[in-house]
């Protein structure tokens, strides 16, 4: 078993040392336990969170111990009656590595239907996709006529919550960081404006977009084109706090609106949400979702990268924006 063990908590973007690959053994199973050969890895921008040590919504890795991760792979041993070899899994939380050892009864089988693949589980019929879908549903309540904006809006998450809300009747304006993908998102996803906040101004950009205001943002980065944002927010406007991932490779608190007065006077609603606080309605998300793909309305992109031994670069693509669509490692064949 190769794994990727956490050295020390990295500065800034993850460098050479931060983790070191080692490799293992693979232990015996014990009654209950499944042994699956991990097929994919997520790679996602809460993995830096947890390589900190900094207040957050669940405990850090701790230095010594393997990188955690979410995975789907295949089950090669199984030591239960719950779940036999051969089947598609996904448990609880894996690690960076080429098998986990997972207790059967807090694991996932995952069954493709016809026109779906593995890794559409870890993306718009997974963890990213719920995301997006609870984001709207369940926090920000999109109506009909209303203009949301969402930042970094051709990613896994961003992509998914821009179509549900222009199918629930939107005017949706989607923040991206390069022209390749605001066209994505215009000619794809079927956004109405894009802002490419790299080579635009945001505020010139967004007053001329959204000449009413905006009713709803969809936040996935925080920082300046947050208080952008913040700061065309209309009476009773909606900010949905996703992820805030400009500050997630900084030491210290993320930077926030300095003209907080604005909430009161706009009587706005700002709301942080975490996925996995709303177990109950995956499935409602899911069967959404899947009618969503299986119809081929909801557009998605997938982005894989080869070889465990590429993690920790790989990771740091989705600070530079180098990802098109939801970020994997192939660590073995499917
Ligand atoms: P993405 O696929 O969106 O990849 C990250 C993207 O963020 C990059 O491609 C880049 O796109 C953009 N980005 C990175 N750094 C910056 C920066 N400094 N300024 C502006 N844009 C930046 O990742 P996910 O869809 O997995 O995650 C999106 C957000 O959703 C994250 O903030 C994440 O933490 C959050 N999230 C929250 C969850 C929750 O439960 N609340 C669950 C899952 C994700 P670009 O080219 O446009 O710059």
């Amino acid at each position: 078993n190769q794994r990727w063990i956490l050295d020390r908590r990295p500065a800034g973007r993850v460098a050479a040392g931060d983790l070191r690959l080692e490799k293992q053994p693979v232990p015996e199973l014990m009654p209950g336990q499944i042994l699956i050969r991990n097929v994919y890895l997520s790679l996602d921008p809460s993995s830096r969170i947890w390589m900190s040590d900094e207040d957050q919504y669940m405990p850090p890795v701790e230095i010594g111990n393997v990188m955690r991760g979410l995975v789907y792979g295949i089950v090669e041993a199984s030591a239960s009656d719950r779940i036999e070899a051969g089947k598609l899994v996904s448990p609880a939380f894996g690690g960076w590595e080429t098998y986990t050892i997972a207790e059967a009864a807090m694991t996932r089988v995952i069954q493709p239907s016809a026109g779906e693949a593995l890794s559409d589980y870890a993306g718009v019929l997974g963890p990213t996709g719920i995301t997006a879908w609870l984001g709207l549903r369940e926090i920000g309540h999109p109506a009909a006529g209303e203009t949301v904006v969402v930042s970094a809006a051709a990613g896994a998450v961003g992509s998914v919550a821009c179509q549900i809300a222009k199918f629930d009747g939107c005017r949706v304006i989607a923040i991206t960081g390069s022209d390749e993908k605001c066209a994505w998102l215009r000619d794809e996803a079927g956004v109405d404006g894009t802002i490419n906040y790299r080579s635009e101004p945001i505020g010139g950009r967004l007053d001329a977009l959204c000449p009413d205001g905006i009713d709803l943002a969809f936040e996935n980065v925080g920082g300046e084109i947050m208080n952008e944002v913040f700061a065309r927010l209309n009476d009773f406007g909606r900010m949905v706090v996703c992820g805030l991932i400009s500050s997630y490779n900084l030491d210290g608190p993320a930077p926030g609106p300095s003209d907080f007065g604005r909430v009161l006077m706009r009587r706005l609603t700002i709301r942080g949400f975490i996925a996995s606080d709303f177990r109950k309605q995956f499935p409602t998300a899911l069967e959404e979702l899947g009618a969503l793909v299986q119809s081929g309305r909801l557009k998605t992109r997938t982005h894989i990268v080869d070889g465990l031994e590429t993690a920790p670069d790989a990771l740091n693509m989705l600070y530079s924006g180098e990802n098109r669509g939801k970020l994997l490692l192939r660590i073995s064949p499917e």
